[in-house]
């Protein structure tokens, strides 16, 4: 099996690649810079993760594509980063953001003949990002099942749906993972600053794993 991983060098999509080489797949990895304030600190932690998998990796900046997003993510955003997680969703939502990285990684399968897109979301049952949930998972599944019937057919996989972070570090523990190596944190700081809501819910993952 050949999988197209979302690869932002944060743990769920670095533990779902070790997930997927322990199977036998065969991965390459997609990252972006879309302009978010962490990109430097995502794309050098997607990298260390590749190269430690010893993977492909395709970096691609869309920034320009996505200037008009408005949002605390993003380096130049008007709004404030909120503490904690329970906040973080609607300040921090990158509308489409998902879709948009799926559609450009479907792209690039069909064009290296993959069989599926790995994408390593959790739904953790709170309200999150609409580009998280299971309703959309199922759509852009069957989405690119349309789109790819002329090349090889071509699946959104996204096994972590159900898990809670803490099912998703143990697992990468399990595995052996360098969890060290990836990067959470929202901020584009050269050290996680602790509190926003990414390094919030990797610490109480850490905590719970
Ligand atoms: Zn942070």
């Amino acid at each position: 099996m050949r999988t197209v991983i979302l690869l932002s060098g944060g743990i769920d999509s670095t533990v779902l690649l070790a997930k997927l080489l322990a199977e036998g797949d065969e991965c390459l990895g997609i990252s972006f810079d879309y302009g978010q304030a962490a990109a430097n600190q995502e794309r050098k932690a997607a990298y260390r993760i590749a190269e430690h998998y010893a993977i492909t990796l395709l970096h691609t900046n869309i920034s320009e594509a996505v200037y008009f997003a408005d949002n605390a993510l993003m380096e130049y955003a008007d709004i404030p980063m909120p503490i904690g997680h329970a906040q973080a969703p609607d300040a921090t939502n990158v509308p489409g953001r998902n879709l948009v990285f799926i559609a450009l990684a479907a792209a690039y399968g069909m064009t290296v003949q993959a069989h599926q897109i790995a994408f390593g979301a959790i739904i953790g049952g709170r309200a999150g990002y609409a580009d998280c949930r299971q309703g959309f998972i199922e759509a852009v599944d069957e989405a690119l099942d349309h789109v790819s019937r002329d090349t090889i057919g071509l699946r959104l996989h996204a096994p972590f749906q159900e898990w809670t972070k803490a099912d998703v570090i143990s697992l990468g523990q399990q595995l052996n993972v360098p969890l060290h190596l990836t990067w959470t944190c929202y901020t584009g700081n050269s050290e996680p600053c602790g509190v926003c809501g990414a390094c919030d819910q990797r610490q109480q993952g850490f905590d719970a794993a």
